[in-house]
């Protein structure tokens, strides 16, 4: 295992990212970590803070300072990365450990993604391009990621829970990210292939 870009007294843990740790996550089970999943985040919807998110991902958002807050009140759920707009990176779980992410979801077959996957919020909507600044984080966090998991799928959000999510949404440019050397290889399964109808109209998860 080549532990270049982590950090060797916490395992799972990026040396570079600023840690935001959350207690929405548990144990994987003995799945292996195969699949990212990429999604967006904007709270209030349309305003790209970090803090917003950093604070409901760590259960003391607010939920009464915006109204459109409301919905998400007593969610409790975490991603092991989240992506700002200016690039900056900040890290919730240890890649190790299972984060709060992706819900009820089925990838070739496989359900509960969270159990063999990592997540990747990207501060962004489904009405905004996403940065270069962002583009250019994800590629460099996923090259030392595949340094100590070994990657095989590069999923949306969407793409393992369709009819239930929208992201990371149309202005996610999939095509330029696959093309990244830090994705060589992996392998994006459109959502017919992954075999995941049949998971339509499945009640809310807690677990987003
Ligand atoms: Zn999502």
């Amino acid at each position: 295992m080549d532990s270049r870009g982590f950090d060797p007294k916490a395992p799972g843990w990026l040396a570079r990212a600023r840690r935001c740790p959350s207690p929405n996550h548990d144990r994987r089970p003995e799945s292996a970590v195969d699949t990212l999943v990429i999604h967006f985040i904007s709270l209030p919807p349309g305003r790209f803070a970090m803090k917003t998110v950093e604070d409901f991902f760590c259960n003391r958002l607010d939920v009464h300072a915006h109204p459109d807050l409301a919905d998400i009140e007593g969610l409790r759920v975490s991603s092991h990365f989240l992506i700002g707009r200016r690039g900056e990176l900040v890290q919730f779980v240890s890649c190790d450990d299972r984060a709060w992410h992706a819900g009820v979801s089925v990838l070739l077959g496989r359900s509960a993604c969270n159990d063999f996957s990592i997540g990747i919020e990207m501060v962004g909507d489904e009405r905004h391009r996403f940065t270069r600044r962002q583009y250019a984080r994800l590629a460099t966090t996923v090259a030392v990621l595949r340094r100590r998991y070994r990657l095989r799928f590069a999923v949306g959000h969407a793409d393992i829970a369709p009819g239930r999510k929208i992201d990371p949404g149309p202005y996610f440019d999939w095509d330029a990210v696959l093309a990244l050397p830090a994705f060589a290889g992996l392998e994006r399964p459109s959502a017919d292939a992954a075999g995941i109808m049949g998971i339509r109209n499945t009640r809310r998860s807690s677990q987003a």
